[in-house]
C-alpha cells in the first residue's frame, strides 16, 4: 500500500543497534555492541518466590485492571528512596511506566509540539532521540564529554531558542559513560533557571557507581524544573519493563492522561511482584553484587584499552554504568573500523549512531556489562589489532 504511513513514523530511523546485534548471534564474535544488563545477576529464585507470595496475598486482585498512576505501595517505596537521598517527592508525584522508555514518550507527548525546541546531549541516548522524534521537535544538540555539558554551547542555545525540554543522563551516560561533575551541574542549572524549560534527568545507571563520589541530582539544583526518570531495569530485571516518572503536580496530571491514552496502566501483577521482592529481600546486597561484578569488568576494559590500543586512541574514564566511549584519531571512521573488527570477530556500536544527522564519526560505544574479564581482555586485544590494521592500510 502506498502513502498509508504517517509522516511521524516515516521520518524516524530504525535502531542501528538492533541491526548490529543480529551479527552478535554468532558465538565466536565478542560483542561490545549490546547494552544489556548481565542475565547471570537476575535474582530468578527470589522473583519466583515473590510472585508466589503475590498470589497468596492478593489473589485475583493481582490480575484485575488497576489505577493508571501505579501500585501505591510501590510508589511509596520509590518516594521513600528519594527521601533518603534528600529529594522531596510524595507518592502522588510518581507515575509508574512501562520502562523508563515509556516515560520518554509520555513526557514528549505532553510537552512537545511539532517544531518545538528540545535540547539533547551529543552524543546522546538513541532511545530518547527515537522517542522524541515521533513528535517532530527541533533538536538542539549540546556536546558532552568527561567534563560534563558544554556550558557555552548551552548558553548559545538558550539565547537563540526557547526550549521546552532538555534531556540529560548526568550519571554514567549512555553511550559515553561520562558523568557531569558537580560544578558543571550547577552551571547547567543556573543557565536554565527561570526559563520555561523542563530538565529531564534520566537516571537508569545512578545506582551503579563503582568508584568516586556522587554529584547532586538536578532535583536539588533546579527543583521546580526537574523531572526524574527511573527504572528497575538495571538494578533488578529489564524484562519486567518497570520504570517511573517523578514530576511536579501540574505535569503529573497531564502525564496521567497521556498514560491512560497509551495503555491504561502498567501491569499490576509485575508491580506487585517487584514490591514484594523489594520488601522481602536485601536489595542493597543485590545491588552491591551487581556493582562488584560490573566494577571489575569496567576496570578490566579500561586497563585493556590502555594496554592494547595504539597511541592516539582515547577513551572516557567512567566511574560506573555499563559503557565506555572510545575515539580513534580525528578524521578516521569507526564504521570503517567495524569492518576490520568484524574480521577479527569483535563488534561495537559506531559513534555516529548517537548523533543527530551524522553518518561518520571517529568514536564508538563499548559495553562491558555482559562479559567476564578474560573475554573483555581478549576482545579489546582484537579491537586493538583491528585498529592497527586500519591505521597501516
Ligand atoms: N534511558 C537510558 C539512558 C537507557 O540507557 C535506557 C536503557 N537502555 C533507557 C532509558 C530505557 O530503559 P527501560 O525502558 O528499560 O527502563
Amino acid at each position: 500500500m502506498k502513502g498509508v504511513f504517517s509522516d511521524r513514523i516515516s521520518d524516524v530511523p530504525r535502531s542501528f543497534i538492533r541491526e548490529i546485534l543480529k551479527v552478535a548471534i554468532d558465538r565466536s564474535i565478542i560483542s561490545f555492541a549490546g547494552g544489556l544488563p548481565n542475565r547471570d545477576l537476575f535474582p530468578v529464585a527470589a522473583l519466583k518466590e515473590a510472585s508466589a507470595r503475590v498470589f497468596d496475598i492478593y489473589g485475583s486482585d493481582a490480575l484485575q485492571y488497576a489505577n493508571s498512576e501505579g501500585f501505591l505501595k510501590l510508589r511509596e517505596y520509590i518516594a521513600d528512596r528519594y527521601k533518603e537521598k534528600g529529594l522531596a517527592f510524595t507518592p502522588d508525584n510518581i507515575l509508574i511506566t512501562n520502562g523508563s522508555q515509556q516515560g520518554l514518550d509520555l513526557m514528549a507527548k505532553v510537552i512537545v509540539n511539532e517544531g518545538d525546541d528540545v535540547i539533547i546531549e551529543e552524543p546522546g541516548y538513541l532511545g530518547a532521540i527515537q522517542a522524541f522524534s515521533l513528535y517532530k521537535p527541533m533538536y538542539h544538540p549540546v556536546p558532552v564529554d568527561d567534563y560534563g555539558m558544554d556550558i557555552a554551547a548551552l548558553q548559545r542555545v538558550m539565547s537563540k531558542a526557547r526550549p521546552k525540554l532538555m534531556y540529560t543522563v548526568p550519571n554514567f551516560q549512555n553511550p559515553s559513560g561520562i558523568s557531569y561533575p558537580e560544578e558543571n551541574r550547577r552551571a547547567v542549572a543556573e543557565t536554565l533557571e527561570g526559563s520555561d524549560c523542563y530538565l529531564m534527568e534520566d537516571d537508569p545507571y545512578g545506582e551503579l557507581r563503582y568508584t568516586g563520589t556522587p554529584a547532586p541530582s538536578f532535583k536539588k539544583l533546579l527543583p521546580a524544573q526537574t523531572i526524574l526518570l527511573g527504572t528497575f531495569s538495571k538494578t533488578l530485571v529489564p524484562g519486567f519493563r518497570l520504570g517511573w516518572i517523578a514530576a511536579p503536580d501540574d505535569l503529573m496530571e497531564k502525564l496521567i492522561i497521556a498514560k491512560q491514552a497509551a495503555d491504561l496502566h502498567t501491569t499490576q501483577f509485575i508491580q506487585m511482584i517487584t514490591y514484594q521482592y523489594l520488601t522481602d529481600n536485601d536489595t542493597e546486597a543485590h545491588i552491591r553484587l551487581i556493582k562488584d561484578r560490573y566494577g571489575k569488568q569496567l576496570a578490566a576494559m579500561l586497563a585493556s584499552l590502555d594496554e592494547f590500543c595504539p597511541p592516539g586512541v582515547t577513551h572516557t574514564h567512567p566511574q560506573g554504568g555499563m559503557f565506555i566511549w572510545a575515539a580513534l584519531p580525528q578524521g578516521l571512521s569507526s564504521r570503517v573500523l567495524l569492518d576490520y573488527a568484524l574480521k577479527d570477530k569483535v563488534i561495537f556500536v559506531p559513534g555516529d549512531t548517537f548523533y543527530i544527522n551524522r553518518s561518520e564519526s571517529n568514536d564508538m560505544r563499548l559495553n562491558f556489562s555482559c562479559m567476564d574479564e578474560n573475554m573483555i581482555r581478549t576482545g579489546i586485544e582484537r579491537l586493538g589489532k583491528a585498529i592497527r590494521m586500519m591505521l597501516n592500510e
